[in-house]
């Protein structure tokens, strides 16, 4: 998969702890830098592609990103 996409991440120059939080607070404070994110739909088909489970990504928290995968197979299975 194409990396060209991470050079234009509004998160690199940011604390990468920032995007691996360990509350919803964090999580949200996250989010924020990724709704202004012009590579935000790569971040987060890198992550589901790479089934990462951690961190925000595309925008996405963990859980919500599982809940897009599982969205997924229910659409390939039906
Ligand atoms: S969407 Fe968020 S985590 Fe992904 S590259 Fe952009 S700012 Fe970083």
């Amino acid at each position: 998969m194409d990396h060209d996409w991470m050079r234009y991440a509004a998160c690199r120059d940011r604390s990468p702890a920032q995007f691996f939080p360990s509350d919803g607070v964090g999580v949200e404070v996250a989010k924020r830098t990724c709704v202004e994110c012009c590579v935000r739909m790569e971040c987060l088909e890198y992550a589901l592609i790479h089934r990462i489970d951690h961190g925000v990504w595309g925008g996405c928290s963990e859980r919500e990103r599982r809940r897009i995968l599982r969205r997924r197979r229910t659409l390939t299975a039906t």
